[in-house]
């Protein structure tokens, strides 16, 4: 049986209902969404965005799902995933890259390097998109999105685009004013430099790149990073001393290669990974009198977790 969809006239594109989210997200976890679109320009995000308005139903952003726990039980509502908006350009004059909300960062931070502009190193070996970026302040080996970013352009309820320079995104670690106040980001321009030689720029970016291969596991699904590290110590510090490398309840399991990452190490549910999160930061504040707190994002029923 094929499932209702919804055709909106205006901007010729379909809305699906009941779309499974679990390959969408880098857990490969996750049930359906009630109603679901990636639209694939401006337009068709608009539209969706206000049919939802209309219907007054709740709105999810999704880019790349490299952060995000969605629950067995799926999320109501329309959820809009940005990851076709992919289109970039670099403007020479002034040394800015403008990208939409899908474009892969890893790919962004590729091209940067080969037009010998410095900036987004730092970015290659985060699995996630613009949007996901602007929104989580990702960041690595020393730098995140608040360095770079000159402003994002998000999307409003009346169909009218808002610019929000780096003040008013409020960045803080792994965190921007999206994150209380959700709302599509379009596009983001990031303000690069140019001058050093496009080889050393590359050289940079592939010893990231290599250094994160070698001591992350890649391989097998997981979100990253789970917990924020509570400065100055690690959580996959504090996690690895508390014994917990490699424990496993159902599906899923703290990775032997870095702690602070939980692998879904086949068939787990999202249910699995958050029982183990929620293990994990009991063990730790046991052990440690420090409470983690997660740095993915639960999406849809789980009980309360801080
Ligand atoms: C192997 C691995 C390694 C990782 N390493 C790092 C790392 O080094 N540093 C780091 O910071 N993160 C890391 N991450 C986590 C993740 O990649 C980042 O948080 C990334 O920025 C998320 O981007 P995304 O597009 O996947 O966003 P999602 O996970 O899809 O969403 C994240 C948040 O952004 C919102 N969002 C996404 N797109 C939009 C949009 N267009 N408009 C409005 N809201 C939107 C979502 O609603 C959600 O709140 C890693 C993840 C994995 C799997």
């Amino acid at each position: 049986m094929t499932s209702p969809s919804i055709h909106l006239a205006d901007s010729d594109c379909e809305i699906q209902s009941q779309v499974s989210l679990a390959e969408m997200t880098t857990f490969r976890v996750g049930g359906p969404a009630e109603w679901f679109i990636a639209p694939t320009n401006v337009e068709a995000l608009q539209a969706s965005y206000a049919w939802a308005k209309a219907q007054e139903i709740s709105v999810t952003f999704l880019g790349a799902g490299s952060n995000l726990l969605i629950s067995d039980q799926g999320l109501p509502g329309l959820v809009i995933s940005t990851r076709y908006l992919r289109q970039q350009t670099f403007d020479a004059q002034t040394c800015q890259v403008t990208a939409f909300a899908g474009k892969p960062l890893p790919r962004l931070a590729w091209q940067a390097a080969k037009h010998g502009w410095s900036g987004l190193e730092w970015a290659v070996g985060i699995p996630g998109t613009v949007g996901g970026a602007v929104v989580m302040n990702a960041g690595a080996h020393g730098g995140c999105t608040a360095d770079c970013l000159v402003e994002a352009h998000v999307l409003q309820t009346d169909g009218s685009i808002k610019i929000l320079n780096t003040e008013q995104m409020a960045f803080k670690y792994r965190s921007s004013c999206l994150q209380q106040h959700p709302q599509p980001v379009v596009f983001a321009t990031f303000q690069l430099q140019a001058g050093q030689s496009a080889a050393q720029i590359k050289a940079t970016t592939q010893t990231h790149l290599d250094h994160r291969l070698s001591t992350q596991p890649y391989d097998w699904p997981s979100c990253g990073s789970v917990f924020r590290n509570p400065l100055p110590r690690t959580a996959g510090w504090l996690i690895e001393k508390s014994g917990l490398k490699g424990y496993t309840l159902g599906g899923a399991q703290v990775a032997q290669k870095h702690a602070n990452f939980i692998l879904n190490s086949g068939n787990a549910t999202a249910t699995d990974i958050f029982n183990l999160i929620f293990y994990v930061q009991q063990e730790v504040e046991k052990n440690w009198s420090l409470l983690l707190r997660p740095e993915v994002k639960m999406l849809g029923e789980f009980p309360q977790i801080t």
